[in-house]
């Protein structure tokens, strides 16, 4: 594991989560702190899930516990194995490790059901048979107390008999479920008698056929906490009524009614500013085709933003700097965006690619010459060495970087009778130019001053400006692909049709010119362009040189 995971727990800011842990573990509650991740396989992990993977993953490193990988798998109607190994990745990607093998929910599906029986036996849950409609009517509102169902009061032998029946497969889905007998005036809804157990005739991806009966999410999951010892349960906020249900359960079976079995703590979730983080979102997303998969790096998918350059050490340090608390609220793109420029800043090469090129003719340099320079890696660190960068007659520029007149005396790029540093390289002055029929620049003329590779002129002329250009006969042609927010509001979950408010800007594909050794860039490394951006290389597409805007140097949300 590394280093920047493995801080030491004391340095890291506390939350109400790690005081409780603290208390915990000074009342010797606890031998050992274990934590869970519990993922339902029904989609590719996201950015929230990625706060969930930190928290949880991080408490178990700093407290020297345990963190289980536990796939909730408990509906099998919307699972499926490449979700699975999807989730396996991500979080090992992360830098994480999960305690043992592979926990799944399904593991525990006869546990569930002896957890059942123990109910049915105590009095304390019954099949019911009421339909789904008729349900619905008997558990009131929220101004009104519900009614009690006419099967409440059959005898635990009964229920048992029913319930092995469930299991036998004796009932049609729907025709009956079996319920937890609680308060059907308890002002918490989740506490209205609610369902345990439920039919459904579906293929499981682990249990095959076996089973005919799936458990409720608020009756496995404390208990697939309580079987794997969790002591720390962390949930999102919207779980704050079940923790009754969750309590009640483990409250009414024998074997885990202990002082240390597991509690649950809620936390607010992770909301992102112009993207979605629901799953059926993102599904509808992909299946509609308004991005290319799950790993489109427009998509706030732990894949995605792998694939769009974000670092692991970036996601945990947004993690960190986003903190855990009860709040409810949005955050700002900004804060993302901060922590990978942070990283990347650091570790990041330097390279020059013009996105946009012109050609520019430096006249005064003689035909058919090429010469070599030698470009430092990084400029704040001299021990990333030097890379080779090119200077001949023919260069590219930026589009951007030429205007015929300059518009202002601050205007610090190339314009006609007006001087710039070529990056790393020379002085040149603008001298003329050429546009096509519509008035578009296509060439521009300069001269070059043979007396300023690496030095300042040396009569004291004074040139501020800098822009980057590539040498013409040895730059390499690659597709640069630019992304923006997906979503052109702030918070596309609040409108009718989401998919109405996409940003049709959100990706610009741009074909341009990179240095020589970009050709060799491996995907997912990350590159400063210098003056545009971090990019890196496609990890997906091979068969030509794409690369991927990760982020611009500055922050650009601020000023939308
Ligand atoms: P979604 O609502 O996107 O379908 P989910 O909560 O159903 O997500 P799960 O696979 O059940 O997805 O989530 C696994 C864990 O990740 C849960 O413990 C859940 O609380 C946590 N989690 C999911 N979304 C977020 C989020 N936005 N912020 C923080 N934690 C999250
Ligand atoms: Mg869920």
């Amino acid at each position: 594991m590394s280093d920047s995971i493995k801080k030491d727990a004391v340095e890291r800011p506390v939350n109400f989560i790690r005081n409780i842990i603290n208390e915990d573990l000074e009342a010797q509650k606890h031998q050992i702190i274990r934590t869970r991740f519990p993922p339902e396989p029904n989609g590719y992990l996201h950015i929230g899930h990625a706060k969930s993977i930190c928290l949880n993953f991080g408490l178990a490193v700093d407290y020297q516990g345990e963190c289980n990988l536990r796939f909730d798998d408990t509906n099998p109607a919307k699972e499926d194995m490449e979700f699975v190994e999807s989730i396996k990745q991500d979080v090992e990607w992360l830098g994480f490790h999960w305690a043992g093998d592979v926990c799944y929910s399904s593991n525990y599906f006869e546990r569930f059901y002896q957890a059942a029986v123990e109910l049915i036996q105590k009095g304390l849950a019954y099949v019911c048979f009421l339909s789904s409609e008729e349900t619905r009517e008997y558990r009131g509102s929220l101004k009104e107390p519900g009614k009690d169902s006419p099967y409440r009061n059959t005898s635990p032998e009964e229920n048992l008999a029913l319930f092995e029946k469930m299991r036998a497969g004796g009932f049609k889905e729907g025709e009956c479920v079996l319920r937890a007998k609680i308060d059907m005036a308890s002002s918490f809804m989740c506490m209205r008698d609610p369902t345990l157990f439920r039919v459904r005739f579906e293929h499981h991806h682990q249990t095959g056929d076996e089973w005919c009966i799936y458990p409720m999410y608020d009756f496995a999951h404390c208990i697939s906490d309580a079987v794997e010892g969790v002591t720390h349960s962390l949930c999102t906020l919207e779980f704050q009524d079940n923790r009754r249900l969750y309590d009640w359960v483990l409250d009414n079976l024998d074997e885990f009614n202990k002082p240390d079995r597991p509690r649950q703590y809620e936390f607010s979730r992770l909301n992102l500013e112009y993207t979605v983080m629901s799953k059926r979102k993102l599904h509808q997303l992909v299946a509609d085709k308004l991005v290319e998969g799950w790993d489109d790096p427009r998509m706030p998918t732990i894949s995605g933003m792998r694939r769009r350059g974000y670092t692991p050490a970036s996601l945990r340090d947004f993690a960190e700097r986003i903190g855990i608390s009860k709040v409810d609220s949005m955050t700002e793109m900004g804060i993302l965006e901060a922590a990978i420029r942070d990283d990347l800043n650091v570790v990041a090469p330097r390279t020059m690619a013009v996105i946009d090129p012109i050609k520019v003719i430096i006249e005064n340099y003689p035909e058919g010459q090429v010469e070599s320079i030698q470009a430092p890696v990084h400029p704040q660190n001299e021990t990333m060495g030097k890379r080779e960068i090119f200077f001949g007659k023919e260069i590219y520029i930026d589009r951007a970087d030429f205007q015929p007149e300059a518009p202002n005396r601050k205007f610090m790029r190339l314009a006609l009778d007006k001087e710039v540093r070529l990056r790393n390289s020379y002085i040149i002055k603008g001298e003329r130019f050429e546009t096509d029929a519509d008035g578009n620049v296509t060439t521009v003329y300069a001269t070059y001053d043979p007396e300023t590779l690496g030095k300042n002129p040396a009569d004291g002329r004074k040139v501020k400006g800098v822009i980057h250009f590539v040498e013409a006969s040895k730059a390499v042609p690659a597709e640069i692909r630019i992304y923006d927010r997906l979503f052109t509001v702030a918070n596309p979950a609040k409108e009718d049709d989401f998919e109405s408010v996409i940003n049709p800007e959100s990706l610009v594909i741009k074909q341009g010119l990179v240095e020589p050794s970009m050709v060799n860039a491996k995907p997912e490394l990350a590159y400063q362009f210098e003056r545009e951006g971090y990019f890196c290389r496609d990890n997906k597409i091979t068969d030509k040189l794409v690369f991927n805007k990760t982020v611009g140097l500055r922050d650009v949300w601020a000023k939308k």
